[in-house]
């Protein structure tokens, strides 16, 4: 008889322990899906700088707020999170000569 009922308890806690595993993935797929309902990352206004998100709705970007946001406009390349790629294809600013080497410097009468 004892056998039986420390079967009946374990089949128990197996029967449970699969039962909230199947309960978690559910609940993870939904919220994983109602996530990817946010259209911040296809939005026009959406900056991709993590100081302001939003230019329209900073306080509702990237949130589930902004699932069926009436600003949402479709993103072109003229958006600024597109701009971010530019900036690897230009040198940056410390690395551009600021004289131009075939002008010879002005004479200014100082010898040194
Ligand atoms: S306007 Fe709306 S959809 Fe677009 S980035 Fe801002 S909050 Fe997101």
């Amino acid at each position: 008889m004892t056998v039986f009922i420390c079967c009946f308890c374990i089949a128990t806690v197996m029967v449970l322990f699969l039962w909230s595993i199947s309960v978690a993935l559910r609940e993870g797929v939904y919220q994983i899906k109602r996530l990817h309902q946010i259209p911040c990352s296809d939005c026009e206004f959406f900056t991709n700088d993590y100081r302001l998100k939003c230019t329209v709705r900073p306080c509702v970007a990237c949130t589930e707020d902004a699932i069926g946001c009436t600003d949402f406009e479709p993103k072109t390349c003229f958006a600024n999170s597109c701009q971010q790629h530019f900036y690897r294809v230009y040198k940056p600013y410390a690395e551009i000569p600021t004289t131009n080497p075939s002008v010879p410097p002005l004479a200014t009468g100082i010898r040194s």
